[in-house]
């Protein structure tokens, strides 16, 4: 409550925030003459809140950081007419990571530098045997000047404590950010930081942490499923920095990197680059076998960075390979002479090529949402519009089927490409090129139902979709400029 001073020292001025365990108030401390942050409790009597918040204080106070939030004192008083236990900390003067990130993704340079620095904290903490375990957007802190700050001590587990705040077999966190481990109730450790990390760097990143929707389908998926990589969300992500993030989110503790110091290097040099050129230590080789930081490193150094060139000659190589099959499919499957069925496949190759350009992505895409560019859409608008013309000319089939196909075509057609591009972003190394080989495939798929005569709808219907996956999924594999080294 405004205006209230506890213990006769500090006086609650303007409420700055609140989270699950209390609220954060500005407020002087009328001894020191300071301005400071108080956060008392959401419910004052709760004794689980109570032994958190000294917990929170007595982790805190295990060591300090630039980049974690100090705590000055702790100590007891009458707050909205309840005892109440209350902390003191340093007066952070910025707003929440999840404040900054409503605007939506951030900067590369700024998740990398701030990642960078949360890394650092991290580390403090995990050298003086203190576990976090809710790292997430709404618990850093972002100062004025830019720089991070840790703060949410809340339900941090020192490695020492003798006696553990949470009942055996129950987890706590929030299941956004929770790693397997946690969820399980299994035994925590900095790699469960690391995990939430991974997941914090991914929402900055792309916008969303790679799992949403329902707590309980979002805990399941954190043990069970594979994120989404970012770059399939983000493509001009660096290589290197996607894997980082891929390792941060190994589901098995011992596959993460083996420290945030390491990550916090790997950060560093993701942005700069020069993991591509960098030439691995001498015994690089025989660490990689026994300490996962080594695997880490390597693998990030092992990264080419993609290039704008390469990713043009990839685009080029989709291109002929349409060309090829459209001649192909021409000649042996419609008989047609070679004079025509040529200039046709290059034609074809040349559509492709420029509807894919790298500026045909498709405007106010947001994270989250399938990576497809106007390239896709555009052609699923064109084969229906043949497929439509075709059937209307098609005498067994009645004009309705046409109409039909006409307005039902294009939405189902780009619905499938998405599960297709989707399935594909595993073969091929950056969503464009997974996009482009969805668009290949689909040509293909198309021709093949149009000149292979079927009988049957549904017939018909499995040769064009068995021919669009392969098609997609060898175009995919053959646009290896750019894949991973
Ligand atoms: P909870 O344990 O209830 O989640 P937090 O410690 O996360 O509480 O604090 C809740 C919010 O209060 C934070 O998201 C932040 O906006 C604000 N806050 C916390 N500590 C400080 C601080 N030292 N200085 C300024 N604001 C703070
Ligand atoms: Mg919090």
């Amino acid at each position: 409550m405004e205006g209230s001073v506890l213990a006769g020292r500090y006086r609650l001025e303007v409420l700055l925030g609140a989270g699950g365990m209390g609220q954060v108030w500005r407020g002087t401390d009328q001894l020191l003459h300071r301005q400071v942050a108080v956060k008392v409790l959401t419910r004052p009597g709760d004794r689980v809140l109570t032994t958190r918040l000294l917990a929170e204080a007595r982790a805190a106070a295990a060591f300090s950081d630039p980049h974690v939030v100090a705590v000055h004192d702790v100590g007891e008083g009458q707050f909205g007419g309840h005892s109440s236990v209350f902390l003191v900390m340093e007066l952070v003067d910025g707003r929440p990571l999840s404040e900054v990130l409503q605007k939506g993704p951030l900067p590369i340079d700024d998740v990398v530098r701030w990642g960078e620095q949360i890394c650092q904290a991290l580390e403090a903490a995990h050298r003086a045997g203190v576990v976090h375990r809710d790292v997430k957007p709404s618990n850093v802190l972002i100062t004025g000047t830019g720089r991070t700050k840790l703060c949410d001590f809340g339900i941090a587990r020192r490695a020492l404590a003798t006696q553990g705040l949470t009942a055996t077999g129950m987890s706590i966190g929030t299941p956004g950010y929770m790693a397997p481990e946690q969820i399980r109730g299994d035994t925590v450790g900095p790699a469960t930081d690391l995990y939430a990390l991974g997941c914090l760097l991914y929402e900055l990143l792309t916008g969303l942490p790679p799992f949403t929707g329902e707590p309980l389908s979002v805990l399941s998926r954190h043990l069970e499923q594979p994120p989404v990589p970012v770059r399939a969300r983000r493509p001009d992500v660096p290589l290197a920095l996607d894997r980082l993030v891929g390792q941060l989110l190994a589901k098995e503790p011992g596959k993460r990197p083996a420290s945030a110091a390491a990550v916090g290097d790997a950060l560093l040099g993701a942005e700069r680059g020069k993991v591509a050129t960098r030439i691995p230590p001498p015994a690089a080789k025989d660490q990689a076998a026994v300490d996962p930081l080594a695997r880490t490193q390597t693998a990030v150094r092992a990264c080419p960075e993609v290039d704008k060139g390469a990713l043009k000659w990839g685009r080029g190589r989709a291109s002929l390979v349409l060309g090829a099959l459209v001649v192909l499919d021409l000649a042996v499957l419609a008989g047609m002479n070679l004079v025509w069925a040529a200039p046709l496949g290059l034609l074809a190759a040349g559509l492709v090529n420029l509807l894919y350009d790298d500026g045909a992505s498709l405007p106010g895409r947001g994270p989250g949402q399938p990576q497809e560019s106007g390239g896709t859409i555009l052609l699923s608008l064109g084969v229906t519009t043949v497929l439509s013309v075709v059937l209307l000319f098609w005498s067994p089939a009645p004009w309705w089927v046409a109409l039909l196909t006409a307005m039902v075509g294009c939405p189902l057609l780009f619905a499938c490409a998405s599960g297709v591009a989707r399935l594909l972003a595993r073969l091929a190394s950056t969503a464009q090129q997974a996009d482009m080989a969805t668009g290949v495939g689909l040509t293909n798929g198309t021709l093949a139902a149009l000149l292979v005569p079927q009988e049957r709808v549904l017939l018909t219907v499995a040769l064009g979709g068995g021919t669009w996956l392969a098609i997609a999924a060898l175009t995919a594999v053959l646009m290896p400029t750019v894949r991973r080294a």
